[in-house]
């Protein structure tokens, strides 16, 4: 996907690599627990500092999904959001793909950064996307 001119709607929740997109999850090294996000204070053991950024969330299955109608200023009705159970064992809000191919609860989804969100200024915004993920049987 070409996102040249697309500016990231959160700053610090995702990032590219080699292997594509994934989300910031923060690894505790004291208790070896799992965040989403780098946060300063281990939400497990409540240590400071602890946290260790770590791709998360490459792939995943769909919890649950539905379409949003009555879209809040800087979305475009309609869009479909959802639960994604990722690999790495968090759930996490995501948009999710739409239309005729889109992927149902139970379904291996992969994730994108697409277009979600349009800024006040007009500026074309980037997101976590879920779609299906190639070769899962449906
Ligand atoms: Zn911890």
């Amino acid at each position: 996907m070409a996102e040249g001119t697309l500016v990231p709607a959160w700053e610090g929740l995702w990032d590219e690599d080699d292997e594509g997109a994934y989300l910031v999850g923060g690894r505790c090294g004291a208790c070896g627990g799992l965040a989403l996000g780098l946060r300063p204070i281990c939400p497990h053991c409540h240590r400071e500092g602890t946290l260790v950024a770590e791709a998360v969330g490459r792939r995943g299955c769909l919890y649950s999904a539905t379409v949003i109608h009555q879209a809040p200023p800087g979305f475009e009705a309609p869009y479909r959001v959802g639960y994604v159970d990722i690999g790495e064992g968090l759930r996490v809000f995501a948009h999710v793909q739409a239309g005729q191919d889109a992927p149902g609860a139970g379904n291996a989804v992969a994730l994108h950064i697409a277009a979600v969100k349009t800024a006040p200024d007009g500026q074309a915004q980037s997101g976590p996307f879920y779609a299906a993920a190639e070769g899962d049987a449906k």
